[in-house]
Formats: C-alpha cells, structure tokens, sequence
C-alpha cells in the first residue's frame, strides 16, 4: 500500500512562533519528555536541544524521572536536569521558561507531577508528538500519527524551520537512535520510506549506525539478562485460544535479580515472537503503580484495550496502562476481559507465517 504524502496529515501550527525561533539569542527554552524516556523521547530531547542552541537560545532538557542506562552515551545525557532528583532547579527552569517544547507525549499526566508545573507556567507550549488523542494542553503543535517516531518529526521541523544545514553528527546521531529504537530497526510498520530516507541521509552526515545500534542493543546489566532467562524459563505463560502471551513480575522478583531503570525494556516482545501470538502483555508491580505494556501483531488495537481497562493508550501495536490495584487484582481483570476480545484476536492477522 502506498504510505499517503505527509503533507496531508501533519498538523503543523508552528508556522507562527518559527520568526520569534529563529530571530535573536536568549530566549529561555525548557524541553520535556514523557517519564522514564526511551531513546526516542530523549534522543528527540537532546537533537532539538543541540539545534536550539545553534539558534543562540538558553536550553535545558528537564526529564521528569531517570532513564535507563543505555541511554546515558547520548550527547547532551550530562546537561540533563532529572526532576525527581532536582525539583527546585527543574521547577525554576519551566518557570522562567519562554518556551517549553514537550515532546514523545501529548498528555500532561505522562509527565507526573512536572505536568502541574507546566500546565501553569506562562511559556508558550509547543508539542511534538506522534501518539493518537491529544489532551490539548498545548499552544502550537508538530503533530502526526502517521510517523515513525518523535525523532523522525524532529527532523522534519528542523528542515521545515529552514535549518538543514545546522544538523550535525550529534543532532544527526540522537535522531537515529530514536528511529531505530521506536521501529525495531526499522521492522514496524510505522517505518516508510520517508524514515529510510532520513536516515540515509543522518548517516551521510557521518551517523555510525553499527556503533549505535550496538551502544542502544548491547549495553544491558548482567542482572537484565539472568532476569530474562527467568521470564522466558518460568514466567511466560501462553493462552494458546486467544493468542495470547503474558508475563507478570512481582516486587520480589524484581528485587532479587537487582533490576534497575530500563532493565525489562523490550520484555513484552517476547511473546509476540511466538508463531501463531498476536497479543502480549507484561505486567510490572513497580510498587507506586502496576505499569503494564501491550504489543500487538495486525489489527488488534493495544491502545484501544488499554484505553478501556487500564488508564491508558498508545499506538494500535503497542500501548501501556497503569493501575493503582494490586498485581494480582490486574492480572485477574486481564484474564477476566480478555475473552470479551476473542474474534478480534483470532482475526487480528490474517498472514499467519
Ligand atoms: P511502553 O510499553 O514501551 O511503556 O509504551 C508503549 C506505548 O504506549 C508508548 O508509545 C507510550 O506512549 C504508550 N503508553 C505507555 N504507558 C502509557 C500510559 O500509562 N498511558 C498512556 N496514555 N500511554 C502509555
Ligand atoms: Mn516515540
């Protein structure tokens, strides 16, 4: 199917604040992402910091909580104001914001208790995101679902904002980190042909993608892998007439195998690798929240299931929820509202291999 122009479906209403972003040095900038970011929400942070400051603008990224350690190599990853750990600096910062750009979310509730400290600054909000649904908390908008990734959008509001030429290895090397961390390496089906032609041209600009790829994929704790092991051995369980793989973990099990920030990242693919699952849950107890993650093969919508049951959203393929109950009263409501799901699942994709 050929991908429609994009054109078409951007909602891009910066035209107006692009003059005041270009013109003249000092303006105070905040740049947030959604809590625990991925490569894609900081790498889409650290890009557009880098490129703001060759605009001559006074720029902070402010994430609202830590991120995994494999992100850490990213340029910028030392400038970073982690709010959990420096409110007051986080909270000056927004305060005395001209802008705050928000990126990789469109929901102030993604961003926890920073949301608050946004919501009532009087910067002007500017959102770059590519999730379904905005809450409409934003002043001007880089929008579209129809995208593989924030970072893809940072691109193309960076060429759109007239600023080619000011994109770098570092710029460049963010972007693709993003890319490749929100397609699978370019194995979903958000990936176009547009994205394959950014980077082509990220890595004209000297992007080493083989290092990247290995700094993102090949940088875990030991604790991650002996964890994996246990998940796949003993915790993975298969609901065979409904297509279905779930893993839940518990605080304990957390504990014992000392896993920190980042460390169950891509945990909730497992199942979809199984010939014949197209659905796959991973349950966490992360002791403030029950966090859950949903993948999907085909038409089965994750966000739509996780929107209804779980407080959540996402993107058709892969969506997330919350819940304040315990572990086990998530896990039975999965179990117990799965089956109202069952045609949907058995007809989610047709192309069985
Ligand atoms: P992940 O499973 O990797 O945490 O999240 C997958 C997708 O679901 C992301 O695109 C993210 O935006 C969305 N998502 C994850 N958790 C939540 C949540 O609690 N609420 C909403 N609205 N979306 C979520
Ligand atoms: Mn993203």
């Amino acid at each position: 199917m050929l991908k429609i122009s994009k054109e078409n479906i951007l909602e891009d209403t910066t035209e107006g604040i692009k003059p005041f972003l270009n013109s003249g040095s000092g303006t105070k900038i905040v740049i947030t992402t959604h809590h625990k970011p991925d490569a894609d929400a900081l790498g889409s942070s650290l890009s557009l910091y880098y490129y703001l400051k060759k605009l001559g603008k006074e720029v902070t990224v402010v994430t609202p909580t830590d991120y995994p350690i494999n992100l850490h190599w990213m340029p910028g990853n030392d400038f970073v104001v982690n709010f959990e750990e420096n409110q007051e600096d986080a909270i000056k910062l927004v305060k005395a914001a001209d802008i705050v750009f928000c990126l990789d979310f469109n929901d102030l509730s993604r961003i926890n208790e920073l949301g608050d400290v946004v919501k009532n600054s009087s910067a002007v909000k500017i959102m770059i995101d590519h999730h379904r649904n905005p809450s409409g908390f934003d002043d001007h908008r880089f929008w579209t679902i129809d995208t593989s990734s924030t970072c893809e959008l940072i691109y193309d509001f960076i060429i759109a904002n007239g600023g080619e030429e000011l994109i770098d290895v570092d710029i460049a090397s963010c972007i693709y980190a993003g890319i490749i961390a929100d397609t699978g390496s370019f194995r979903f089906n958000s990936t176009s042909s547009h994205t394959h032609r950014i980077a082509a041209k990220l890595i004209d600009l000297g992007v080493d993608s083989a290092k990247i790829h290995a700094l993102l994929h090949d940088n875990f704790s030991l604790s991650r892998y002996r964890l994996m092991g246990y998940v796949l051995y003993k915790k993975l369980q298969i609901i065979p007439e409904l297509k279905t793989a779930l893993v839940y973990l518990n605080q304990d099990e957390l504990m014992k195998f000392n896993i920190q920030t980042g460390d169950t990242e891509g945990f909730v693919n497992f199942g979809l690798g199984i010939k014949g699952i197209v659905f796959s849950a991973l349950i966490i107890d992360r002791s403030v929240m029950v966090k859950m993650s949903f993948r999907s093969q085909g038409s089965f919508p994750c966000n739509e299931f996780s929107a209804k049951h779980f407080n959540g959203g996402g993107h058709l393929n892969a969506a997330g929820g919350a819940s304040n109950e315990t572990l086990g009263a998530v896990v039975k409501k999965f179990k117990t509202v799965l089956p109202e799901y069952k045609n949907q699942l058995l007809n989610s994709y047709d192309n069985e291999v």
